[in-house]
């Protein structure tokens, strides 16, 4: 390790004897929104409870252990339970505590008569749904229910993400005013690797506070620095807002699927989704990135918007990625490997995305999450969450572009699914494997991420999704140890 980690002070390190374990570069996610993750894992995880006593009981767990503090949870998919959510059943647990279950698909909330009154909630018998949810769920932050995002949250969040083998996340969490990293640095949310991002509205602060790619954020430390403008140049496939080249839902015209459940209004064969912004406007805000020492992320799910990005990119020689690139016509890939921008995919998206794209985008389902089309034009790869859009979890990440389904069908256009090595070196910040001259960036495994004598990628995905960190070091110092 003094060899890898020239910054380590060798004679006083003790040496750790990892008994034959895997070592591997450090884990990076090159795209999530920290602190909506923070407030995430400070919340009671009930993603595994299958029913209502099953969900009863462990708010009640919770209250035994918190003094009876106010429960708010995240995860319950009640769908396919026997017995539905009722205000009433959560009462029986509490009728003085607050007690606020958000739905696993964050379209519900799951409420008790305290927390009804808290709001301002008229009494009901079921769930706050749709609507009145996405009304209510912004409030809980004025009741005190919003969670904890304190700069001990974010430690105790990265010390989680230590344990997965994380050394380093892309934070683009929305609205992170230029000053926000200092406070959290000084109380010791110093653990991982944060490279920043800043949204156009913020750029001027960033700016200001002499801030270019690389810097460390004021306050901070060489572990917490700014990275990129970010720019979300079009919408999504859910909300019928990603940018396409044809029209949405191809030939077959009418709203959403068959089960009228991705009924927006702007689906339907007249549909191309579109920009979020005039040519004339990425222009000005590449440009004046460029100009600055600044690289830019932009934010392209359709393929119209990832041709977009790249002549925007090309035209100011702007460095960076997009990020999501989930529709891809192939052509443009080459354009995105001589640009040297990387691709910033989030492969856990295809689990969820597989039903949605192949109702709205029958015609273009296999140019969708198209890894081997990018890796064979020499894009560079790296993967990603979207957390807390999905678990931050490189593991799963890897997962899922290995074994392109998340049930019991086969894989969802398998030809473009990637081997386990390939997900491995898209996963490390470029690293590569183990060698000298690396950063101080480690991870020591229990087991090989790799099935011996396995072609299943079913059998290989379970596996990668059961694999821990056993040592993380992170710039040559111990973030997480059960050696
Ligand atoms: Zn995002």
């Amino acid at each position: 390790m003094a060899q890898i980690a020239p910054r380590i002070d060798a004679p006083s390190a003790a040496p750790i004897d990892l008994d034959g374990r895997w070592l591997i570069p450090g884990l990076w996610d090159q795209h999530v929104h920290l602190g909506q993750w923070v407030l995430r894992t400070a919340r009671l995880d009930l993603g595994a409870v299958r029913s209502v006593a099953e969900a009863c009981a462990a708010v009640r767990e919770r209250l035994a252990s918190t003094a009876s503090a106010p429960v708010v949870a995240w995860g319950h998919r009640p769908a396919t339970w026997s017995e539905q959510p009722t205000v009433a059943a959560l009462d029986a647990v509490s009728d003085v505590v607050p007690i606020v279950l958000i739905a696993g698909d964050g379209h519900h909330g799951w409420l008790n008569t305290p927390a009804l009154t808290l709001l301002g909630l008229p009494p009901r018998e079921g769930v706050v749904s749709e609507g009145e949810w996405f009304d209510t769920y912004p409030r809980l932050a004025e009741v005190g229910l919003g969670g904890d995002d304190s700069p001990a949250a974010y430690r105790l969040a990265m010390e989680q993400l230590a344990r997965l083998g994380i050394v380093g996340v892309v934070d683009l969490e929305f609205g992170s005013p230029v000053d926000a990293w200092a406070e959290r640095a000084a109380a010791g949310a110093d653990l991982l690797r944060v490279r920043t991002g800043a949204y156009p509205d913020f750029l001027d602060d960033y700016l200001a506070a002499g801030l270019r790619t690389g810097t460390p954020m004021p306050g901070c430390g060489p572990r917490q620095t700014f990275s990129v403008l970010k720019i979300i140049s079009d919408g999504s496939l859910n909300t019928g807002t990603a940018w396409c080249c044809d029209p949405y839902r191809s030939g077959a015209g009418g709203p959403g699927g068959a089960d009228g459940s991705h009924g927006a209004a702007n689906y339907g064969a007249s549909n191309y989704g579109a920009s979020n912004y005039t040519v004339a406007e990425l222009d000005d805000l590449v440009s004046r990135a460029v100009r600055n020492g600044v690289e830019v992320s932009t934010h392209a799910i359709g393929d119209a918007a990832v041709a977009q990005a790249l002549d925007v990119h090309e035209r100011w020689s702007a460095a960076g990625s997009i990020e999501h690139a989930q529709l891809v016509r192939r052509a443009d890939l080459p354009r995105m490997a001589r640009l040297g921008l990387r691709a910033s995919v989030q492969p856990a998206h295809l689990l969820d995305d597989r039903d949605p794209t192949e109702q709205n985008w029958p015609d273009r389902a296999g140019r969708c999450f198209a890894l081997r089309w990018m890796l064979d034009a020499g894009v560079l790869l790296a993967l990603g969450s979207d957390a807390p859009v999905a678990d931050l979890d490189p593991w799963l990440a890897m997962a899922a572009a290995v074994h392109r389904s998340a049930d019991e069908r086969a894989p969802w256009h398998g030809e473009q699914a990637l081997t386990v090595s390939e997900a491995l070196a898209a996963s490390v910040d470029g690293q590569g494997t183990v060698h000298v001259g690396m950063r101080g960036d480690l991870v020591a495994l229990d087991d090989s991420p790799f099935v011996a004598g396995s072609a299943d990628s079913a059998e290989q995905a379970r596996h990668l999704r059961s694999m821990r960190s056993a040592l993380t070091v992170i710039d040559g110092q111990v973030a997480h140890t059960s050696v």
